[in-house]
């Protein structure tokens, strides 16, 4: 482990990125940390923070109401520089603290300790937090305690990114796919953020497992999902449903910029020669579906049951094709 870690701010963030964590909603296993961290330590505040570039957010937090607060006035900015616990008796007393106004303004935090939350790599990106609104000290068993719990926020950081991905393809499972479009989904009706959801069918797949067997169809799975993640943006979400099911989730595009994608995923697989086990190669095609998202889709499952249903119509219309709700859309060889 290498200290110039602590002050590796873009290797932080990455590590921070890599977790998929930031502004998901809240998860059962942490609310249940911060929640023992309360009773075990007799504190009124306890949580569990991440700390972004320009400010901390909670993943999970309780005893306290704001869901994050600017990085300049945290605690946890401090807390992350440093590989050993930090310890605040009584911020009133300590200058870097004092004049802070989530000590001078509710909620009025007095005493502080925070284990930094240390990912495999190395980098701290963020603490689990033990809060009081009265001066207090910690002891070594209390520490000892909040160290623990640290180690399993970190583990269960970990855990919940293995539970959210596909073994076979790399991509996110159906699970971590509907979290990812829930949240578009959400900055949508909150923001008017457009977005577009492509759902991706390899085209007469059965036949390449009975033909080839199971293992062929296995590396025509990977091969497919590899060809799309490389050729989309890095903020775009690439998923597995099930099958030879899959869906890209592409934030910001227009209709026109999405089904300019689809059809480029479309062209990539046409265009690949697929390596399968035994030295054969073969030819695979796709269809897709694009639904924009556009004021009439009300729900996430409307907007996967546009998107299934312009799949259909690809699959109806020839397939290896892209279909989406504007009509000149349409394209493909098939
Ligand atoms: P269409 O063009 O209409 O989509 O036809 P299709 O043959 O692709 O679709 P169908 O739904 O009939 O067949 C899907 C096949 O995918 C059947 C199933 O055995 C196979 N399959 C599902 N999961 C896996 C997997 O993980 N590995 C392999 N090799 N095959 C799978
Ligand atoms: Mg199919
Ligand atoms: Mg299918």
């Amino acid at each position: 482990m290498s200290d110039a870690k602590l002050q590796d701010e873009e290797g932080r963030m990455a590590a921070l990125e890599r977790l998929e964590v930031l502004d998901t909603g809240p998860e059962e296993a942490f609310e249940k940390i911060v929640n023992l961290v309360r009773t075990v330590l007799g504190v009124p505040m306890a949580t569990v923070t991440l700390v972004d570039r320009e400010r901390q957010w909670f993943k999970a937090r309780s005893g306290l109401c704001a869901v994050e607060t600017p990085r300049s006035i945290s605690f946890c900015t401090h807390t992350i520089q440093q590989r050993e616990p930090l310890v605040v008796p009584d911020a009133l007393l300590d200058p870097r603290f004092a004049d802070s106004p989530l000590v001078q303004e509710a909620p009025h935090i007095r005493s502080y300790a925070g284990v930094p939350l240390q990912t495999p790599d190395g980098y701290n990106v963020g603490a689990l937090c033990a809060i009081d609104t009265e001066p207090r000290t910690f002891s070594d068993g209390d520490m000892a305690i909040l160290t623990n719990f640290a180690h399993i926020v970190v583990d269960e950081l970990e855990l919940r990114l293995i539970a959210q991905r596909d073994h076979l393809t790399g991509a996110l499972n159906r699970r971590g796919f509907m979290e990812q479009a829930a949240k578009e989904f959400s900055r949508f009706t909150r923001h008017q953020r457009s977005a577009a959801l492509i759902a991706l069918d390899i085209d007469h797949f059965k036949i390449i497992n009975d033909q080839h067997g199971h293992p062929a169809g296995d590396e025509v799975l990977r091969q497919v999902a590899q060809l799309c993640t490389s050729s989309m943006r890095p903020s775009d979400s690439f998923g597995r449903l099930g099958g030879e099911e899959f869906a890209l989730l592409l934030p910001e595009a227009d209709g026109v910029e999405a089904v300019a994608a689809a059809e480029r995923f479309r062209a990539a697989i046409e265009s690949h020669s697929f390596d399968i086990p035994g030295g054969e190669k073969l030819r695979v095609t796709a269809s897709l579906g694009v639904s924009s998202l556009d004021p009439g889709i009300a729900s996430v499952e409307g907007w996967f049951a546009a998107a299934d249903g312009l799949l259909y119509k690809a699959k109806k219309n020839g397939r290896n094709r892209v279909c989406s709700t504007a009509p000149e859309a349409s394209s493909g060889s098939s």
